[in-house]
Parts: C-alpha cells; sequence; structure tokens
C-alpha cells in the first residue's frame, strides 16, 4: 500500500500533537496537526484530508460534535476518534456520531497505524478496487458493489456487514494467509465488543454460505498458528 494518504490530527495536547504527526509522517503519511475544532474547520477549507485523527476531549467544541460536522459537511473524510477512556460508552456514542473507528488512550502506535490503514483501505472507492465487482469464492460469488452472494443460478443471499467485510478482504487477498487478530480487528469496528472467537465463528458461517463441502473447506481454508487464506477456485 502506498500511504500517501493525507492525515488532519486534532489534538489540543501539544506534545501527543507533536508526537502523533511526527510518528505518521515517518509512516509516510503527508500530515497536518491543528489544536483545535476551529484550526480544523480552517484546515478542511484548505483541501480534505483523507482521514481526521480527531481526539474526543477538546477545548470549545468536543470530539462528538465535530464528528457530527465531518459527517456531514465532508462525508468522504474518514474519522477515527481518540477516546480518553476505554468506556464503552464513548465508544458507543462515537461511532453513533459518524466516527468509522475509535481508539482508547493510551494507544500503541503501531495500532494506531493499523486502524488508520484498515478505515483508508474501506474508504476506498468501489471502483478503483483492483478485484473487480464479482470475485468467485467456492460454489458462490461475491458482488461487491451489492454485498450479497450469489449462486450458479444469479439468487441472492445477504450478508451481515461484519460477513461481507471479511469476504471482501478475502477477496482482496487471494491465496494470501491472513492473521485472525488481523481478521478481527478489520472486521469489528462496528460492533460494541469483539471475542476472540467471533472470527472462528464467522468463518464458520460464511463456509456454510460458499463451500461445497463445508466440512471439508476448500475457498476459505485453515492455516494453522495464522489464521485463514482465500484459494480461489480453481487456483
Ligand atoms: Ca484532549
Amino acid at each position: 500500500m502506498v500511504d500517501t494518504n493525507q492525515i488532519l490530527v486534532v489534538e489540543d495536547e501539544t506534545t501527543q500533537r507533536i508526537m502523533l504527526v511526527e510518528y505518521l509522517a515517518r509512516q509516510g503519511f503527508r500530515v497536518t496537526g491543528v489544536p483545535d475544532g476551529a484550526a480544523m474547520r480552517r484546515a478542511l477549507q484548505r483541501g480534505e484530508p483523507d482521514l481526521v485523527l480527531l481526539d474526543l476531549g477538546l477545548p470549545g467544541e468536543d470530539g462528538h460534535s465535530l464528528a457530527r460536522y465531518l459527517r456531514e459537511q465532508h462525508p468522504k473524510v474518514a474519522v477515527i476518534m481518540v477516546t480518553a477512556a476505554g468506556s464503552t460508552v464513548d465508544r458507543i456514542i462515537g461511532l453513533e456520531t459518524g466516527a468509522d473507528d475509535y481508539i482508547p488512550k493510551p494507544f500503541e502506535p503501531r495500532e494506531l497505524l493499523a486502524r488508520i490503514r484498515s478505515v483508508l483501505r474501506r474508504a476506498v472507492p468501489a471502483a478503483t478496487q483492483p478485484t473487480g465487482p464479482r470475485v468467485a469464492m467456492g460454489r458462490r460469488t461475491l458482488d461487491l458493489e451489492h454485498r450479497v452472494l450469489l449462486d450458479a443460478e444469479g439468487s441472492e443471499e445477504r450478508l451481515t456487514a461484519s460477513e461481507f467485510e471479511l469476504l471482501r478482504l478475502f477477496a482482496e487477498n487471494p491465496n494470501k494467509p491472513l492473521n485472525r487478530e488481523w481478521l478481527l480487528e478489520a472486521t469489528s469496528h462496528r460492533e460494541a465488543e469483539a471475542f476472540d472467537r467471533a472470527i472462528d465463528l464467522r468463518i464458520t458461517r460464511l463456509r456454510k454460505k460458499i463451500e461445497v463441502d463445508p466440512s471439508h473447506p476448500d475457498a476459505i481454508r485453515t492455516v494453522r498458528g495464522v489464521g485463514y487464506v482465500f484459494v480461489p477456485p480453481g487456483a
């Protein structure tokens, strides 16, 4: 992935802001840091970033209000909310006000980077996805535009949001073993609580939907000690 994406960091604590800006710049992003909502609005007038890293606790207008503003006025800009503590209430409100993800303080820089990349990947418009609109998976075909599974007769089966995101990740990474924790992380952003076995349960459900023989999975195979790999038909 080429990280020339632009990130706007909104954080009132100077040390934290400088640390974030420098860290993300070292990762190859174009980064700007601002201390409050008023400066954020001015920065947006100069041009839209791909993503805003938004501190919840700001002087003046707080992160919730700014997230709502971003959703309404700049719907293409992805938002990751930085919450003070890991309280469930903050997380849920954060997602309800339009953030794409949240990360509680304190966080590891690497975890933040993983979330930024995950959110930016989801934000890529469908038209530029290299996999095209339809991907054969097992005995069925994933329709990326309509978010459904099709069978040979063209009948559709609906997918939950997390099922679809999981299949899309597989479709975008054929023949590449994907780590369980990473899959869980990348697909659990809309759920208040992610639990460890959730990814295995989803895989089991998806295998029933796409495998010719779900008890001997061929399309989504288990990679011991790592996670799972999607193998396209005929590969
Ligand atoms: Ca703050």
